[in-house]
């Protein structure tokens, strides 16, 4: 167990009495939560004490024999409820620190077992003052140049600066490391810091109307590709979206449109939390195969110049035996096998990167079949007629296939 170290639990709480037939909770209070004697009391009970802005004097709740139950199976989401005969109250605490939080419940529960717990560990219970119990600031929204502050509460998760013309991401911005989502649309930012690995729960990023050329790599190559869901980056002035976009591994939902896109990524279809594309007003004249492998819940194309014309296969004229780089290539892709620098020179990771997907999944690379076929995307909304899309085939066997298949 870690050590038990003095600790104030800040979140919320909500108070109910779980005697009464007909449980009707309280409205849940910001609290500041602390295990302790009284002040000069060396020896007396301990209790849990809870602050509110109400009440900074604090409601007591002595533990050694009075603590009836703790509900602890949602700790990990900040979630828990200590249960105490008397009074027969219910302290259901919630938007907590899941360490903090469970440290706490594991303080209470070696007390309510008798056992001894080090001085240090303990708070003496003198009221809150009015800063610790203020609910922190969580959302902002900075909406001219006038309304930009000289610093960031560190409590924020939700930040919108907007029309501010900011050329870079300031630091202060950077090191709010609680923000679930930034909106920095309507700026003139042309790139992203390598600084945005730092913002470790980021889930929602909004770069749209701004001045983006290409696309910023940070979000593939850092730590940012782990959590983000959502990335908007309508109405930039982009001119391709490199391959390294599959890297963001949770991404659900992506909006493009209104740049300059003549193409898409084969490797769109291919990414398994993507269900969301939205890529309209670009130049695009087809799309990439990979699309038809799943039904979108949104996938809008409309105002490219789609060339509707081409449907052809004019290249299946015949299949050579892949070489003996093709086929170590294609096995490295298509069994997800991980490789360093040092496993493979340059040449050989810009080849494995290159990969085309057959229609059927398998990787391939020179020898394969480019085709443009002419077939309805399937998806929920928007766009749902029928889209030229440039494929790639691993072998004549599934040329054949899709040639006589409907889709
Ligand atoms: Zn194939």
């Amino acid at each position: 167990m870690k050590k038990l170290v003095k600790m104030k639990l800040r979140c919320e709480v909500q108070v109910s009495d779980h005697q009464l037939c007909i449980k009707k909770p309280g409205k849940a209070a910001f609290a500041q939560v602390s295990v302790g004697r009284k002040p000069g009391h060396k020896d007396g009970p301990i209790y849990v004490m809870i602050c509110t802005a109400q009440n900074r004097n604090g409601t007591k709740y002595v533990i050694w024999k009075n603590l009836k139950q703790i509900f602890g199976k949602f700790v990990k989401d900040g979630k828990a409820t200590v249960r105490f005969m008397n009074p027969p109250h219910d302290l259901a605490f919630s938007k907590a620190n899941a360490d903090l939080l469970d440290t706490f419940l594991k303080v209470v529960k070696l007390v309510a077992q008798g056992k001894g717990l080090p001085d240090e560990s303990l708070s003496s219970l003198a009221p809150a003052s009015l800063k610790q119990v203020e609910r922190p600031v969580t959302s902002l929204s900075v909406m001219s140049p006038s309304e930009y502050p000289m610093s960031f509460p560190k409590s924020l998760t939700k930040l919108m600066i907007c029309n501010c013309r900011l050329r870079r991401v300031s630091p202060h911005v950077l090191s709010l490391n609680l923000l679930t989502t930034l909106d920095l649309s309507f700026n003139s930012l042309s790139s992203l810091p390598e600084q945005m690995s730092q913002l470790k729960s980021l889930t929602s990023l909004s770069l749209a109307h701004n001045e983006f050329v290409t696309f910023p790599i940070v979000l593939c190559k850092t730590d940012v590709r782990r959590t983000l869901l959502v990335l908007d980056m309508k109405h930039n002035e982009m001119h391709s979206v490199p391959s390294c976009i599959k890297e963001c591994e949770k991404l659900q939902s992506l909006v493009l449109s209104s740049n300059k896109l003549h193409s898409l990524p084969q490797c769109l279809g291919h990414m398994k939390s993507l269900t969301s594309v939205s890529a309209s007003d670009n130049k695009l004249q087809y799309l990439p195969g990979s699309m038809l492998r799943k039904t979108w819940e949104l996938a809008d194309f409309s105002n490219n110049p789609f060339n509707l014309s081409i449907d052809n296969s004019t290249q299946a004229a015949s299949f050579a035996v892949p070489s003996l780089a093709e086929w170590s290539a294609r096995s490295v892709v298509n069994h997800e096998v991980q490789f360093t620098k040092e496993d493979l020179d340059l040449h050989s990771i810009q080849y494995v990167q290159g990969a085309h997907f057959c229609v059927c999944g398998s990787a391939c690379f020179e020898t394969s079949v480019r085709a443009t076929k002419k077939r309805p995307l399937w998806a929920t909304s928007a766009y749902q007629g029928d889209v030229p899309l440039q494929m790639h085939f691993c072998s004549l066997r599934c040329l054949k296939l899709f040639n006589s298949s409907k889709r």
